[in-house]
């Protein structure tokens, strides 16, 4: 028995005595909104916790794709839905950027939110299309430097992982390419392997699968180990960009005001989630591992959250890379 499992069983007695509101709950199917378009790596991660959060609840949770804007479309959907538990949202890093990145929003990307709980940390890959000539990272980067404007560069807008790895590899080599944004990267990933778009970074939820069927090009991941389900690929560091990282961590939010009953109901069904041993080899198939039954609770991801717009906000300002 598992440490998750046999913690379940023990807190079985007490689920009698929960409070009525938590009981009846969920009498409905219950919204998951995913701020960018279907297929693309949010998209997936919130696919595989929907259908066993559904299972757990004994109802089902119903995935909707509300892209656009970088992820403040689909986030202000849910801020601004009822608090009832039944519009819930699975987004990103971005939770943490949009923060400073965005100084106009018709919602408060702060407070108005209940975290839920994290799911799990996703390296990002350094991505290019299939006949591309560059064969490997520093050749890419002369590429790039040589290319320029000339070579484009997919984002699933302001604030999306694409964009921030995306800004971060640009000012690495101190070369602006020419960025288009989509609503996500999952239609960027089919003009990437369809040869319109030239370069992506992109997480491994993502690019995994294309990497391995020679249908794109990796480059190099962006953590500061090699992940296991891609293990040719080198580090960005090992491959000549040392201090290149970022890797992107995914939470589920309520609405703020959300009962608290609610919310601990959908963070247990969240935890137990992360632990059924089909998702987790599916998370490390794709070059990820959930996080552990402690961060996929509101306390921590309440704290890691306000940690991560701490971190934001200085470079942001920095940089004045303000979205308006
Ligand atoms: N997570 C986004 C998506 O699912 C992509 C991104 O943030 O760059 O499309």
């Amino acid at each position: 028995m598992s440490q998750l499992t046999r913690r379940a069983a023990l807190a079985a007695p007490l689920a009698l005595a929960t409070p009525a509101l938590a009981q009846a709950y969920p009498t409905r199917p219950i919204t998951m909104i995913v701020p960018f378009a279907a297929g693309g790596p949010t998209d997936t991660v919130a696919r595989l916790i929907a259908q066993e959060m559904g299972r757990d609840m004994g109802g089902s949770v119903v995935v909707e794709n509300v892209g656009g804007a970088g992820g403040t479309l689909g986030a202000q959907r849910v801020a601004t839905a009822r608090p009832d538990g039944y519009t819930i949202l699975c987004h990103h890093i971005g939770m943490g950027v949009i923060p400073s990145l965005y100084r106009r929003l018709s919602y408060d990307a702060v407070n108005g939110f209940e975290p839920i709980g994290m799911i799990t940390e996703v390296p990002m890959t350094i991505v290019g299309k299939r006949d591309l000539p560059a064969q490997n990272l520093a050749e890419l980067v002369a590429l790039v430097r040589q290319r320029r404007e000339g070579l484009n560069m997919a984002n699933a807008g302001i604030g999306a992982a694409s964009h921030l790895c995306g800004l971060l590899f640009q000012s690495a080599l101190g070369v602006p390419l020419t960025t288009v944004p989509y609503r996500g990267t999952g239609p960027a990933m089919n003009d990437l392997v369809g040869g319109t778009i030239d370069l992506m970074c992109d997480q491994t939820t993502n690019t995994t699968e294309q990497i391995r069927a020679g249908t794109i090009r990796g480059y190099a991941v962006t953590t500061t180990t090699r992940v296991s389900s891609l293990p040719e690929l080198p580090t960005a560091a090992e491959a000549g960009m040392p201090g290149f990282a970022v890797s992107v961590w995914h939470g589920l939010y309520a609405p703020r005001g959300t009962p608290a009953e609610i919310v601990t109901r959908l963070s247990t069904s969240l935890q137990k989630a992360l632990a059924v041993p089909a998702l987790v080899q599916r998370f490390n198939d794709l070059g990820t591992a959930p996080v552990t039954a402690e961060q996929a609770t509101p306390a921590y991801h309440r704290q890691f959250w306000t940690a991560d717009i701490a971190r934001w906000r200085p470079v942001i300002q920095a940089a004045s890379a303000y979205a308006d």
